[in-house]
């Protein structure tokens, strides 16, 4: 909308109808709204930028930074059909407004929830929409840096929407990142290890979407995480490490083939970590006319 920024939060109460509330971040709420001229309904992502509850000016002005540039990295992805569209968006002095396509579905996460783990043809069907989205990201040179069940929305055919793109960025050939960003569990160990040594000059690069990529289908299958311990430091050091197994009883009806992708997924040494590219032609993936008959 080109219109003046205080004239904007009027047009977006004229245009659209606040409803329920689906989700709540750190400094979003994500609303259902319903666009006044036609009934059709979206999400709304809502960003505080007042400064009423965080006092701190600096802060703000990241956070409106940080917003902008996610709604610039959204636009660069638009026409993906599992990367959730942004249909609109308002600037305010007090409030971003991001209107999203809605997902009537909700979260992977809360999905896996309800169904505790999930078959090898399902997660096989969702897996191969996560990693070509990623390799599209990639492709673009987008490291999206939260990918998490909680961040894959679902429409009503269950197609997968990769959303929350806060922590994303554009990352030059020629650049590396050092930035300590994300979800604990879903961190990649050069992440941590760059956290830790401050001199490094390693830094990390589009691998750590791979490495959480393992996280996601690993979770997916058995239905708990690959790293986790009650302490977080025991949990950062056996990522660091890569320790993790399919010795839990919950994987003894899994089959060899997707237990050899996650672990050319769950891999320290980023340089030796499958691409998306290479996980897509992965035989977890060659599906071939054996596999429907048997209805697998
Ligand atoms: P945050 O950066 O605060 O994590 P997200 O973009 O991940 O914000 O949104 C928070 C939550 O709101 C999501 O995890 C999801 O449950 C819900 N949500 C976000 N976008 C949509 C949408 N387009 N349709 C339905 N629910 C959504
Ligand atoms: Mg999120």
């Amino acid at each position: 909308s080109d219109l003046p920024r205080q004239d904007q939060a009027k047009e977006f109460y004229a245009t659209y109808e606040p409803r329920d509330i689906l989700g709540k971040g750190l400094s979003s709420t994500v609303r259902r709204v319903v666009e006044k001229a036609n009934g059709k309904e979206y999400a709304v992502k809502i960003i505080d930028i007042s400064g009423e509850r965080d006092t701190c000016k600096a802060n703000i002005e990241t956070l409106k930074s940080d917003t902008i540039r996610e709604v610039s990295l959204l636009r660069m992805c638009a026409g993906h059909p599992n990367i959730i569209e942004l249909h609109d968006f308002f600037e305010t002095p007090t409030f971003l407004f991001l209107v999203f396509e809605l997902c009537k579905q909700g979260e992977l996460f809360d999905y896996l929830t309800q169904e505790v783990s999930l078959s090898e043809k399902r997660t096989r069907f969702f897996m191969h929409q996560l990693f070509d989205v990623v390799n599209y990201l990639h492709g673009k040179r987008i490291v999206h840096r939260d990918l998490k069940p909680e961040n894959i929305l679902m429409d009503d055919n269950m197609n997968i929407k990769v959303s929350d793109f806060g922590f994303a960025t554009v990352l030059p050939e020629t650049e590396r990142l050092t930035e300590l960003l994300g979800t604990p569990g879903y961190l990649a160990p050069e992440v941590l290890v760059q956290a830790m040594n401050e001199d490094n000059d390693g830094g990390y690069g589009l691998e750590v979407d791979i490495w959480a990529c393992g996280v996601i289908m690993f979770t997916l299958l058995c239905g708990s995480p690959p790293f986790w311990h009650r302490k977080q430091m025991y949990m950062l050091r056996d990522i660091m490490a890569g320790n993790y197994s399919f010795s839990s009883p919950l994987w003894h009806d899994v089959s060899d083939t997707p237990k050899d992708l996650i672990s050319k997924l769950l891999v320290t040494d980023p340089a030796k970590r499958l691409t998306a590219k290479q996980a897509l032609m992965h035989p977890f993936f060659q599906r071939d006319i054996r596999w429907s008959v048997a209805g697998i």
